[in-house]
């Protein structure tokens, strides 16, 4: 009998290795074919951006945008980050895919110009994009292909998460940045384990309170807490900040109490194509703001 209870354990134990040999194996294959088709995607074009504009609650004017990418995959259809970002976070391709968000901003930016259209846009960059030894010389090269485009209309956005630990070896780069005219902003604040005397070795410009505080804020007061001292950190900095995940409208007024005055979300507007983003700014513009601001219908 205690053998057969042996030999059914060793056979489920054995089972249950190979099974999850089996789960992972699907799991590095489906990754490894993922990498194979974004090597692909950069070279065929198939990356684009959306734009999400951040507004100024109290002159509703836009303040900028934030370019995100998008992935136009052949048999998926047009997938989000969270669909593809992990599995490419760590390699070369994370460097591939900033350089072609960069070279997509500019070109967007120069139509824009010729359409007479300046406005700042924000961009995501990972650390390992900043962290390559030619990232301040390619920025360079990149400037000098756009002369009509001022460095102070580009925005860098790194997580706090990721940048904390590395302050040492990012405060030469992001100098340089900042020596050129290109802005900081800190993603995702009050996620990351950053000390407070972060802050006064990175040359940020803006700070964005995490989506997670701003969503449900008025059902928790720690939100509120969180929301109300990153505002106040920012403000005794001089410093910019931006809510982010503004879900509500009503969410305004008490937001600009709180000190928060510029703010992003799907309130305001999802992030868009660029074509649509010129009809919403349009509507955006015409728009009678004097009772606040109100719901925005989406297109
Ligand atoms: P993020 O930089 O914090 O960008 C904000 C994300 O929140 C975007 O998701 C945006 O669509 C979403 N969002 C905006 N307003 C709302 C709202 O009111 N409610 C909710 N629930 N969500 C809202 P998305 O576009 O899926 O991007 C996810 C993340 O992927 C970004 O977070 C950023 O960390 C990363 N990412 C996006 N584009 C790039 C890029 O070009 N390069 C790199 N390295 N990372 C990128
Ligand atoms: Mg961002
Ligand atoms: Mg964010
Ligand atoms: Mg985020």
């Amino acid at each position: 009998k205690a053998d057969r209870a042996m030999y059914q354990a060793k056979e489920s134990g054995a089972k249950r290795f190979r099974f999850y040999n089996h789960e992972m194996d699907e799991r590095e294959s489906a990754r490894q074919t993922l990498r194979a088709d974004f090597q692909n995607a950069i070279k065929n074009h198939e990356l684009c951006l959306h734009f999400q504009p951040i507004i100024n609650l109290r002159t509703h004017a836009i303040n900028s945008l934030e370019a995100l990418v998008r992935w136009n995959h052949p048999q998926k259809g047009l997938l989000s980050p969270g669909e593809f970002l992990n599995d490419i976070m760590g390699t070369e391709l994370i460097v591939s895919l900033g350089e072609t968000v960069f070279e997509l901003v500019f070109s967007c930016l120069s139509k824009w110009k010729d359409q007479g259209i300046l406005i700042p846009v924000s961009v995501n960059v990972d650390l390992l994009q900043i962290k390559q030894p030619d990232f301040h010389q390619k920025f360079v090269r990149l400037l000098h292909r756009y002369p009509d485009i001022p460095p102070h209309l580009l925005e860098i956005e790194i997580l706090e998460t990721t940048s904390a630990e590395d302050v040492p070896n990012l405060r030469e780069v992001l100098d340089g940045l900042h020596e050129l005219g290109i802005r900081l902003s800190i993603d995702d604040f009050g996620t990351g384990y950053s000390s407070l005397s972060y802050l006064k070795h990175i040359p940020f410009d803006t700070l964005k309170i995490d989506q997670s505080f701003v969503i449900g804020m008025l059902e928790n007061r720690e939100n509120l807490a969180i929301i109300e001292s990153i505002s106040s950190l920012a403000k005794i900095f001089g410093r910019n900040v931006v809510a982010e995940g503004m879900e509500q409208m009503s969410y305004s007024p008490m937001l600009m109490a709180m000190g928060c005055d510029l703010a992003q979300g799907y309130a305001i507007s999802r992030p868009l194509p660029p074509e649509r983003f010129l009809e919403w700014r349009q509507r955006w513009i015409n728009k009678d703001h004097s009772e606040g601001v109100s719901p925005f219908l989406p297109l």
